[in-house]
Formats: C-alpha cells, sequence, structure tokens
C-alpha cells in the first residue's frame, strides 16, 4: 500500500460545515469595508524576501525564525511566503503610486505563512483580514481603524473584546528611550533570558513584548517610553483617545504595548479577548509613518492593522454563532431513467430563477435516492418517474416536518407553477 499524505503540519484544510462560518465571516467582511469605504487590494502570495526583511524589521520573531524563504530555482531570486501583508501594500502602493492624487482607504484578507510552533490560535497557514489608511496623518484615521473593528465586533455579535493602546512616539523618543531601556537591563543581567540577551543591544524594545513569565517583573518595572514623549507625539496620542471617548470606547493605557513588527510609531493597538487562552490577541495594528519611504516611496504617513481570522472564529464558535447551514431548495430524484434530460432542464430553469438544487447522481432504487434527498437537508423532492414524465408533470414532496406529506403532481409548463410551488410556504 502507498503511504497516505496529509496536510503541512500547522496548515488546516477548512472542509464544510465549518466552511460555512467562514463564508458569512467573509460576507460580513465585505459589508464592513463597504459601509467605510475601504477598497480590496489583491497582491501575491510571493514577494522577494528583501521586502519583509526591510518591511518588518531584521531583528523580529517573523524574521528571524519564521519566515518560509526560499531560492527560486530559476534564477536565484531569493523568496517568501508572505508572513504579513502590510509590506506588500506599501509595495504594491508604491510601486503603482496609488497616493499621487491623495489618500487611500485598503483592505485585504488572504492566508499567511510563518514557521511557529503550532497551538491552539498559532498556525503556519492562518488567514488574516487587514486594514490600510496610506497618506493620512491621524489620529482622525487612528480612531477610525479602531472603531471599524469595533464596528465588526458588533456585527458578528461578539462581546468582551477589551481595548488596548498605546503610543511609541517618534525614533528620537524612541532613541533616549531606548539608552533608558538598555541602562535598565544591564543593570539586571542576570534576570534576562537568552533572547532578551541576544536583543539587549539590538532591539530592546522588543525585550518588553516578552511572553516568559519568568520576566514579567523585569518588564514591569521598565523605564516606560510614554515617559519620553515630546510634545506633538503627547497630542496625537491625546487626540486619539479623546476620539475614542468621544465615541464611546473604552479602552486601557498599556505602555509595554509595543508589537511585534519594528515598523510601528505613534499609535499602536490590540484588541484582547479572555476567551482564547495563550494567544489572547485578535486584532492588532498602528501607525506606520516611516514603511512607505523605507520601501522606496516618497514621504507618507499611514495607519492599519490585521485580524487573525482563526482566532475571531474560535470566538465566534464559542459563542455559539453557526451561521444556518445552506440547504437545497430542492433534490431530484430520477425514477425514470430516460427523464434525465428534462430533468436536467428543469433543475436549469429552477437555478436561473434563484433556487438551489441538487440532483441526485449515481443511479440507485426510488427508496435509496429518498433517503438521499432526506439527508440532503432539502426542502422538497422532486421527483421524476414514469407517469409524471408521461404527463408532462413533477412530483413535489415536501420533506420538512410538518410540511405537507403528500406528494403532488405538478405541470412542468409554465415554469412559473413549480417555481412558485418550491419558493413559497
Ligand atoms: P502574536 O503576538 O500572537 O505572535 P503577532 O504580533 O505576531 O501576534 P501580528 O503580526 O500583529 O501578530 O498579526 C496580527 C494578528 O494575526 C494577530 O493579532 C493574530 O490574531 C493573528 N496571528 C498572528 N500570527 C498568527 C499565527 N501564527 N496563527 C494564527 N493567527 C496569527
Ligand atoms: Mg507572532
Amino acid at each position: 500500500m502507498t503511504s497516505k499524505l496529509s496536510a503541512v503540519k500547522g496548515m488546516n484544510d477548512i472542509l464544510p460545515p465549518e466552511s460555512a462560518r467562514w463564508e458569512w465571516f467573509e460576507s460580513q467582511i465585505r459589508e464592513l469595508m463597504r459601509v467605510y469605504g475601504y477598497r480590496n487590494v489583491r497582491t501575491p502570495i510571493v514577494e522577494p524576501t528583501p521586502l519583509f526583511v526591510r518591511g518588518i524589521g531584521e531583528v523580529t520573531d517573523i524574521v528571524e525564525k519564521e519566515m518560509y524563504s526560499f531560492t527560486d530555482s530559476l534564477n536565484g531570486e531569493p523568496l517568501t511566503l508572505r508572513p504579513e501583508n502590510t509590506a506588500a501594500i506599501v509595495r504594491a502602493t508604491v510601486e503603482h503610486n496609488l497616493l499621487y492624487d491623495g489618500g487611500k482607504r485598503l483592505w485585504y484578507t488572504g492566508p499567511m505563512f510563518r514557521h511557529e510552533r503550532p497551538q491552539r490560535g498559532r498556525y503556519r497557514q492562518f488567514h488574516q483580514v487587514g486594514a490600510e489608511a496610506l497618506g493620512f496623518a491621524g489620529p482622525d484615521v487612528d480612531a477610525e481603524l479602531i472603531l471599524m473593528a469595533r464596528r465588526l465586533w458588533t456585527m458578528l455579535g461578539l462581546r468582551g473584546l477589551r481595548l488596548e493602546i498605546n503610543c511609541l512616539g517618534q525614533s528620537a523618543e524612541r532613541a533616549s528611550h531606548r539608552a533608558k531601556l538598555i541602562a535598565y537591563f544591564e543593570a539586571h543581567a542576570e534576570q534576562l533570558d537568552e533572547d532578551a540577551r541576544r536583543r539587549l543591544h539590538s532591539n530592546p524594545l522588543r525585550i518588553l513584548d516578552t511572553k516568559n513569565p519568568a520576566m514579567q517583573e523585569l518588564v514591569q518595572g521598565a523605564p516606560r517610553l510614554l515617559d519620553e514623549l515630546g510634545e506633538e507625539s503627547r497630542a496625537h496620542f491625546e487626540g486619539l483617545q479623546q476620539l475614542l471617548q468621544a465615541a464611546g470606547q473604552e479602552f486601557t493605557v498599556n505602555p509595554r504595548l509595543v508589537r511585534g513588527l519594528d515598523y510601528y510609531n505613534l499609535s499602536v493597538f490590540e484588541w484582547v479577548s479572555d476567551q482564547l487562552g495563550a494567544q489572547g490577541t485578535v486584532c492588532a495594528g498602528g501607525r506606520y509613518d516611516g514603511l512607505i519611504e523605507q520601501i522606496g516611496g516618497k514621504p507618507a504617513p499611514a495607519c492599519g492593522w490585521a485580524l487573525g481570522i482563526e482566532r475571531v472564529l474560535d470566538l465566534l464558535a464559542q459563542a455559539e454563532r453557526q451561521p444556518q447551514a445552506a440547504v437545497p431548495d430542492a433534490y431530484v430524484v430520477l425514477a425514470h431513467a430516460p427523464a434525465l434530460p428534462r430533468a436536467l432542464q428543469v433543475a436549469e430553469e429552477l437555478r436561473a430563477a434563484g433556487l438551489a438544487v441538487l440532483m441526485h447522481a449515481g443511479g440507485g432504487s426510488m427508496k435509496s435516492q429518498m433517503k438521499k434527498a432526506d439527508a440532503s437537508g432539502a426542502r422538497h423532492a422532486l421527483i421524476f418517474g414514469e407517469n409524471e414524465w408521461l404527463a408532462g408533470e413533477v412530483g413535489v414532496k415536501s420533506l420538512r416536518a410538518g410540511g405537507e406529506q403528500q406528494q403532488r403532481s405538478v405541470p412542468l409548463q409554465p415554469a412559473s407553477l413549480l417555481i412558485d410551488c418550491l419558493s413559497g410556504a
């Protein structure tokens, strides 16, 4: 026997009926983006590796150890399966000069790839939805983006998501904070874990983002970036907070919120749930005013977020928010084989009228076909038997409990008779 093949570890098949929840979620996302005026962008899944090294930052979890990178065997080009999509959106924005006539509001969705240890809420292929507002300095769009996520929770019927915000300031402020941070951690060198020791001089801010429980106390006592902020950064942060308050949105300021990617400045935020175990961040984002220039564009500010679809769907499953499974309006039972061409034609007419019709396939007795019709969840069985065929009719039987159990014959001409019969009560 040949050995069985299975999916790559940490990469999932999404199957019915679970896929119905995905489709429903995607339809809500499209509606959300429509009402906020964000327009869809689709970029390739593979990008040149330097895009992410430059865009995300060399000393980050993603670039250091999570990327699926390979060399194009034909031309030797270093390529990477996208670990996130903001860098690619910025690349596309610059490449196609999208900001030539002002700011743009864009959104995307699709699979992302990171070589992480698979666990609940953490996969190697996972899916994100992202919204990016490019060319706007904020804090108005920062608030808009946050409120947009809030509207999504409402649309999905999700409760209990907390908002945390922080301000990362500008690079000069981060530099002065950085010096204090290094001094602080050097003074407590014996408490640093291996990751932290490695990052102490390359990216000390990221030490604040550690998930190591043993380091939490040390990190709590570290100098705060908020204390280094100058007037402009403070005003931006104040502005955001006022807009959120005016919109009735509660939040907590979390000075340890630094985000895993290097490109952020000023506003950063996370929507967090307590119902997901260790992987509680559902939606995360912030401002990245330097990225467009770093990717080779004319300097322009930008802000955005990305949400992890698997984590949101986990919350939906817990809330038992299962969309109605799509059921066929009719299941076609072929009791008289020569009626097949006519049955196909009738099925096409019904579908053209918007009805969902499942054709029986694979032959079998009338009894076994009726069993399949029942199991399909269809509302009606359409029975093409010999008598009906001769009379130019079809037998219609309700399959719903409480429905009319008697089979009745409905003429096939005009087609509206059958359509009314199936779409009516
Ligand atoms: P984490 O701290 O959980 O690793 P991150 O900071 O790396 O998250 P981002 O790069 O900001 O995450 O991605 C935005 C969102 O995408 C996350 O908040 C999360 O919901 C989701 N996400 C990130 N990595 C994964 C993954 N490996 N599997 C599933 N979802 C993920
Ligand atoms: Mg991560």
